[in-house]
């Protein structure tokens, strides 16, 4: 599974920005290579025995000035909802219970999300008994820590932690195709998200687990079972979008390293941008299936060639993953968003395709027929054997002399006779040179 997300609620000062700074030991700027806009030092990387996750303050959305307190917090406890797999629900012992607590944790029980409900300020050992009031709350057991003094912190995180999705029921989704919609913002990722949903084919069913992320949408489709994951608030016309937009870089990232298909969303009527670039690279550097969809095509004046040349410029763009395929569609009017899912099954198929060693070892040894390896200081690369040893994405290892007399245009050609004896659209290919002797 990716990275799990953890993000610290509660009222301004009850200690949120403390806990996140202890958290944080090694704190990452993951913004600068991360695809997202933001700016913001709002996350940060943590590890408890020996699991990784990050963690977001949600107190960066607390204005300096702020006299509506309720309204803030109401905000601030939808973006963890929509943003996490664990919520830490922080309040203080040394306040004691207010209303805002009450209200915020009605909010969070409703959400079905894994929540650690924590009482700050605990500096000493006679603080323990202010902690029985916060059962009143209704989220099960409180743990008391000190953020100042870094007491109780590792009980702390070992209930985190608990909270995690098990590997079982991430082997439960095994039989779901795992799909990521991701793009700027505006680009229609909801608007595509919603048609499909409302699709006559298309059955949404309930979501199987009960710690699962509430979000997701679970499909039953002609091409299959499908996950659509949710990369920021992708199902709610709500109107906190926009405030969860500013949090999505870190919730792109884990939708990508989780999903099997990558579809990156882009509009027509925009140029691509670095942004759009880092995203999809980030998805290629680690394995994915990949599928772009240029939406809103219903704005473009078009003539015969305007599609061609839309191409042209995505292959220019794009030419470090030129398997993906492209699919021009508007969600606004419907026109090809029924080949979403089918292009979509297409790409997971090919992601997924395995080659009898037979069949491969027939169009390797054509190809060194057909051109012989380079001569590469005074010696030639030879092919004894070829094996697919993997898929997602399909791994091919090459048996050979030696690795060091493979020359990068000598594998590019290999890959692209695999690529023309083999349909592998919208998926990258391993190709791993091993050395044997004879
Ligand atoms: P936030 O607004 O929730 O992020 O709260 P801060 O982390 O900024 O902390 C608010 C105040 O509470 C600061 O003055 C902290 O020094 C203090 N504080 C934080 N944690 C503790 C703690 O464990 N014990 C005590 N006594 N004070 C703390
Ligand atoms: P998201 O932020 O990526 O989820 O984008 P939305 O789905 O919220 O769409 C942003 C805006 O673009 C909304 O006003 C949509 O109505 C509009 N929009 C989405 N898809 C299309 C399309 O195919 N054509 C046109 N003309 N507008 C679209």
């Amino acid at each position: 599974m990716s990275k799990p997300i953890v993000s610290i609620v509660g009222r301004p000062n009850v200690g949120k920005s403390t806990l996140f700074n202890k958290l944080a030991g090694r704190r990452v700027s993951i913004v600068e290579d991360t695809p997202g806009v933001t700016r913001d030092r709002i996350y940060a990387e943590s590890e408890w025995v020996g699991k990784k996750f990050t963690i977001i303050d949600t107190g960066g959305i607390e204005p300096e000035n702020n006299d509506i307190i309720l309204t803030q917090m109401r905000r601030q406890a939808q973006i963890a909802i929509e943003m996490s797999d664990v919520i830490v629900f922080m309040v203080d012992g040394k306040q004691g219970l207010t209303d805002t607590d009450n209200e915020v944790a009605v909010m969070l029980r409703r959400s079905k999300k894994p929540i650690v409900l924590v009482v700050n300020k605990i500096d000493k050992n006679v603080e323990e008994n202010n902690i029985y009031e916060f059962y009143n709350l209704g989220i099960g057991d409180p743990v008391s820590i000190s953020s100042s003094q870094g007491l109780g912190i590792g009980d702390m995180l070992d209930e985190v932690v608990e909270r995690f999705k098990t590997s079982e029921e991430d082997e439960e989704e095994e039989e779901y195709i795992k799909v990521a919609f991701v793009g700027k913002p505006n680009v229609g990722k909801s608007s595509l998200t919603n048609r499909i949903l409302g699709e006559e084919r298309v059955i949404v069913s309930d979501i199987p687990g009960t710690t699962r992320d509430a979000i997701d949408s679970f499909l039953e489709t002609e091409f299959g079972k499908l996950i659509l994951i949710d990369t920021a608030g992708l199902r709610r016309k709500s109107r906190i979008k926009e405030e969860i937009e500013r949090y999505s870089a870190v919730r792109t990232m884990a939708a990508i390293e989780r999903c099997d298909v990558c579809t990156l969303i882009l509009d027509a009527t925009e140029p691509i941008s670095e942004q759009d670039e880092r995203i999809i690279g980030y998805a290629h550097e680690n394995n994915k299936a990949i599928l772009v969809i240029v939406n809103k095509w219903d704005l473009i004046e078009k003539d015969d060639k305007t599609m061609d040349n839309f191409k042209k410029n995505l292959e220019i763009k794009f030419s470090f993953m030129a398997y993906a395929p492209f699919l021009f569609i508007s969600a606004k009017t419907g026109q090809r968003v029924h080949k979403v899912l089918s292009e979509i099954k297409k790409c997971y198929d090919n992601y997924n395709k395995r080659i009898a060693t037979g069949v491969l070892n027939d169009v390797i040894s054509n190809a060194v027929l057909m051109k012989e390896p380079p001569v590469v200081a005074f010696k030639r690369l030879k092919i004894f054997y070829v094996t697919q040893t993997d898929v997602k994405p399909p791994t091919f290892i090459f048996f050979v002399n030696n690795p060091e007399l493979l020359h990068f245009s000598y594998r590019r050609y290999l890959e692209n006779k695999l690529r023309q004896s083999f349909d592998f659209e919208g998926t990258g290919i391993k190709l791993i040179f091993k050395e044997r002797k004879n």
